[in-house]
């Protein structure tokens, strides 16, 4: 029998503090971000793992919790409630899971790993949209509101991407808690004409780090044939909010996609600290900025567009709305919060060039997201080919 709900909450500091130590994580789980676990004799919830948010956790029954799913600061804060963690179940029976959530309502569909494989897990949403129920299979696995890209997994992605075009990956900056912020630069130092990708500026927008992922493994392979273009990849913006499983926010509580101009946070400075130190001859032609949202669209200028941006748009996304199997996506031409720092309106008034927000949906279809990031990668490099400057 569960014990009763209200006064589970109420004791909930208490519980908090009867915590205690869980073995080290499973192979494969990196170093652990937070140590507090929720535990019954027969079932283990942790949070001790890159990504996962330090949930507070309320044991319910035997087999019974409830975590709330809290942003990382007081709000306003953008609706992304992030939730993630593993747990270790021993005997047959399914484990109940409540979400409660703070601040927003249920947005991510739940994704299961015991392995290397995510599926979805059924998900029982309450009609108000404030908690969900989730019944999870006996055993161990992770549970997460989005597959877990972690910057681990940015390294590695990094990694490969120096194997297939032979570029150097290095360091722009670190981050608060002083983690490397990693970048490529695929073709020659000397390019003149810069492209910019940048990822990963939220934490919970996982369907774009796959999509920029597709995106540039798709320019690597072509790296010994970009000519006069050159590519700089930040695949990994907000690392400490990441591993954090932040909403929004960067370790500075501050939505680095309202930072732009101010250069309050070391990671966006690094970005421009690079870029202010790029030789005479070089200069940015192009900014692709990869987040998710509720479908798939690309924030483009509008009025304030160049006839020369308008062309280059044309060329190449112009038409292509419906051309990708299972990845529609629109154009939005406009100028969305201007004036409040994001990287698409500061590239665009500092450079004066294409300068783009690539939107994925949540529930985009993953395979489908990749193939159309590849197509769209390599029709940009067909476009900027066919009209150097
Ligand atoms: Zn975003």
């Amino acid at each position: 029998m569960g014990i009763d709900i209200r006064y589970a909450w109420a004791g909930l500091a208490l519980l908090a503090a009867a915590c205690t130590p869980v073995p080290p994580p499973p192979a494969g789980i990196a170093t652990p971000v937070a140590a507090a676990a929720c535990r019954t004799p027969s079932v283990t919830i942790a949070f001790d793992f890159p990504g996962a948010p330090p949930h507070a956790c309320a044991i319910t029954g035997e087999r019974a919790f409830e975590l709330l799913v809290a942003p990382e600061h007081a709000p306003p804060i953008n609706p992304s409630p992030w939730y993630a963690f593993r747990y270790d179940a021993r005997g047959g029976a399914p484990v109940s899971v409540t979400l409660r959530y703070i601040e927003s309502g249920h947005r991510y569909a739940p994704k299961l790993s015991t392995g290397n494989a995510w599926r979805d897990l059924p998900v029982t949403v309450s009609r108000d949209g404030k908690s969900a129920q989730l019944a999870l299979p006996p055993g161990d696995g992770l549970v997460a509101a989005q597959e877990l890209v972690t910057p681990g997994d940015a390294a590695t992605a990094l990694a490969n991407w120096s194997k297939v075009s032979g570029a150097t990956i290095f360091p722009i900056g670190l981050s608060h808690d002083h983690q490397a912020i990693g970048a490529i630069r695929l073709g020659r130092p000397d390019a003149p004409r810069l492209v910019i990708l940048l990822g990963r500026q939220h934490p919970p927008e996982v369907t774009g780090a796959i999509a920029m992922e597709a995106f540039v493994d798709a320019l690597a392979e072509r790296a010994d044939t970009l000519g006069d273009v050159q590519v700089l990849v930040v695949p990994m913006l907000n690392p400490d909010g990441t591993a954090r499983g932040h909403w929004r926010a960067n370790r500075g509580a501050v939505d680095l996609n309202r930072d732009w101009g101010e250069f309050t946070q070391p990671e966006t400075r690094a970005v421009k600290t690079w870029l202010d130190a790029l030789p005479a001859g070089v200069r940015p032609v192009l900014m692709i900025d990869f987040h998710s949202t509720g479908r798939n669209l690309f924030y483009v200028q509008g009025d304030e567009a160049s006839p020369a941006q308008q062309r280059f748009l044309a060329q190449w996304l112009g038409g292509k709305e419906n051309t990708f199997a299972n990845y529609p996506f629109t154009i939005e031409p406009r100028n969305a919060n201007p004036g409040s720092g994001t990287a698409k309106n500061w590239f665009h008034a500092t450079y004066a060039i294409p300068s783009y927000t690539y939107e994925v949906a949540d529930t985009a279809d993953r395979a489908a997201t990749r193939e159309a990031a590849r197509a769209l990668a390599q029709s940009m490099l067909g476009v900027l080919a066919s009209a150097p400057e």
